[in-house]
């Protein structure tokens, strides 16, 4: 992880990823703030989430509806201005609670949850923007629309589905050179007008944001390593 302490000191953390940020941005020719931190609290206490929003951090990322049923309905009660994304692959029998939730869904991957998605946003009069999860390593194991079925798969989403597609989305294998898949998935972005692209996390936000991403989701290197447990064991 780039410089950054486990340090329990989140203020301290969120600006230290923030000024990674910046210069890769800059590096670029854009600007930092062009560059939207994703806090992924999953397997995180509330305790920390408050410290992120104490020191006026507002976008926060969580895999598993369950853990973001318990832990955020409260915290939006105090926060509403917080924009939470789901980022963890979404069961169609979870859309309407993931809906009520959050505020980006990140991970459409499949016709299926597309429709769903589409349904529950006509039922409930709230459009909720959505990106689409590609598995840019196409390893078997992870969401995601293959590569090659990428450019179809956007376009029932947007021209029959009619779902808010806003970005693209990927988690590149853990083993491979993550530039590869960051530049696979920019190139999907431009050739069919997106203009979200979310990717990379603690260990390589960096070399995301050099290639173009708009939205780095960052868990550990903000709030430390997860608490162990249940939650953590599908989590990377
Ligand atoms: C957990 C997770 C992250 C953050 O991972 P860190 O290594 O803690 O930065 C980012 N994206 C997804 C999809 C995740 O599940």
């Amino acid at each position: 992880m780039p410089q950054i302490q486990d340090s329990s000191d989140i203020a301290t953390n969120l600006a230290a990823v923030r000024a990674l940020i910046a210069a890769a941005a800059e590096a670029k020719g854009r600007l930092g703030e062009s560059v939207t931190l994703i806090a992924v609290s999953k397997a995180q206490p509330v305790a920390k989430i408050d410290d992120a929003l104490d020191a006026g951090h507002k976008v926060f990322g969580e895999n598993r509806v369950q853990e973001a049923k318990a832990k955020w309905p409260g915290i939006k009660a105090r926060h509403p201005d917080v924009e939470l994304h789901l980022i963890g692959p979404l069961q169609t029998n979870k859309v309407r609670d993931a809906m009520a939730l959050f505020d980006v869904i990140e991970t459409v991957d499949r016709a299926k949850l597309a429709r769903a998605l589409a349904a529950e946003m006509t039922r409930a009069g709230r459009r909720v923007p959505c990106y689409i999860q590609v598995n840019t390593g196409e390893e078997a194991q992870k969401s995601g629309i293959g590569p090659e079925e990428a450019d179809d798969f956007i376009a029932l989403c947007r021209d029959e589905v009619k779902l808010p597609v806003a970005g693209l989305m990927c988690i590149p294998p853990i083993d491979e050179e993550p530039a590869l898949h960051f530049a696979l998935l920019r190139e999907i972005a431009r050739r069919n007008q997106i203009d979200i692209l979310s990717m990379g996390m603690s260990v390589d936000f960096e070399t995301a944001v050099r290639f173009g991403a708009t939205h780095v989701r960052v868990g550990r290197a903000v709030f430390g390593a997860r608490e162990t447990g249940p939650a953590t064991a599908a989590a990377l």
